[in-house]
């Protein structure tokens, strides 16, 4: 049976993201990962299907590390603030004979050398390189899985029949390949089943570490606000974070103020934080002030989270990626059928 609220009203314009199933997320995933798609579902006009793609995480991880994760990205994206209204959320492997299948009859519409010649592909190539995984940067001795991942990105996107796509520019060369498969396969059986997708530019923020050598990221906790960290744990962080002498201002600074405004809503302390960075560029000495604001915005934020979090256990998680995946289901079984037809079997 059709559930009604997750039927999709055709004025609206679909929107597709994913979500990779890594958790102990910090405030540079949250910034730069979900509030961004969390401002998408804020538009009435959007109808925003968001996927845990965990079938692509097979490419470069363990499946075992992989399995717990892939149903706390859900948790996680709720307790921040997804709603089963406004977002159909959805594990990729919950409709993995649609997808796969759909992968498999649009890959003879792109070549070995076209996936090859993906940047993505030749900078994961080095990477493994660099960390000592791989003794060659030649992309054909990529995985067949690493190889292939466009076509896989290509079908969940045709799924779904959502021509935006949420994602960083840096995917732009896989959606210009999603848009060629689309047109090839178009044309041969005279048809306009498969979408012609391209990005929807999202307000992504880059935050950087707490000592400012590079970004944030959970691989350096120690500076890194964590959503599991403790309030004490993140006001020590914070107070050891590395700021900028009076009256001068960098990229860690600018950063750190971005982050603590983005964090809360309250007004007046939105205006302290304003205050505070013109009299630090008046010279005067506030970092220790800013860092205790900073401090309280944090410990309500992740006091929020924490309370949030276990309401979106297990029976919410199994509820909403219920109906999330049914709606997916549904789409991505008329679009496959629909190909078949002009297939002719
Ligand atoms: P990861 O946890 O590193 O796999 O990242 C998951 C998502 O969060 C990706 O879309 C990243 O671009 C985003 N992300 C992670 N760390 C940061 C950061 N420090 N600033 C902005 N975005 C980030």
């Amino acid at each position: 049976m059709t559930n009604p609220e997750s039927q999709p009203t055709d004025e609206r314009q679909r929107i597709i993201t994913g979500f990779r199933p890594t958790s102990d997320l910090t405030v540079g995933n949250y910034l730069g990962a979900i509030k961004p798609v969390l401002d998408i579902q804020q538009d009435k006009n959007n109808d925003l299907y968001v996927f845990v793609a965990d079938l692509h995480g097979l490419t470069d991880h363990d499946p075992r590390e992989l399995a717990p994760y892939r149903t706390e990205v859900i948790s996680d994206a709720r307790a921040l603030g997804l709603h089963h209204l406004n977002a159909h959320m959805y594990l990729q492997s919950d409709i993995e004979p649609e997808v796969v299948q759909i992968a498999n009859r649009i890959a003879p519409y792109v070549s070995v050398a076209e996936l090859a010649r993906t940047p993505n592909l030749k900078e994961k190539m080095q990477a493994a390189v660099r960390d000592g995984k791989s003794d060659s940067e030649d992309a054909t001795r990529a995985n067949f899985a690493l190889l292939g991942y466009p076509v896989l990105m290509a079908a969940d996107i045709f799924a779904q029949k959502t021509p935006l796509v949420a994602v960083g520019q840096d995917q732009e060369p896989h959606l210009e390949l999603a848009r060629t498969i689309a047109r090839r396969f178009n044309s041969a059986f005279d048809t306009d089943i498969l979408v012609e997708p391209k990005i929807f530019a999202v307000n992504s923020l880059r935050v950087l570490s707490l000592d400012g050598k590079g970004k944030m990221s959970k691989t350096n906790p120690t500076q890194a606000i964590m959503f599991t960290d403790d309030p004490d744990e993140a006001r020590k962080k914070i107070k050891g974070a590395t700021t900028a002498s009076a009256g001068d201002w960098n990229d860690i600074l600018e950063s750190h103020f971005m982050v603590a405004s983005e964090t809360t809503q309250d007004a007046d302390q939105l205006q302290k934080l304003a205050e505070l960075r013109a009299t630090h560029m008046g010279g005067m000495q506030v970092m220790g002030d800013f860092k205790d604001l900073w401090g309280d915005i944090t410990e309500k934020m992740l006091e929020t989270f924490r309370k949030q979090r276990p309401i979106y256990m297990e029976n919410d998680v199994d509820w909403y990626r219920q109906i999330g995946s049914r709606t997916a289901k549904e789409n991505a079984t008329e679009v496959l059928s629909k190909m078949k037809e002009v297939m002719g079997f």
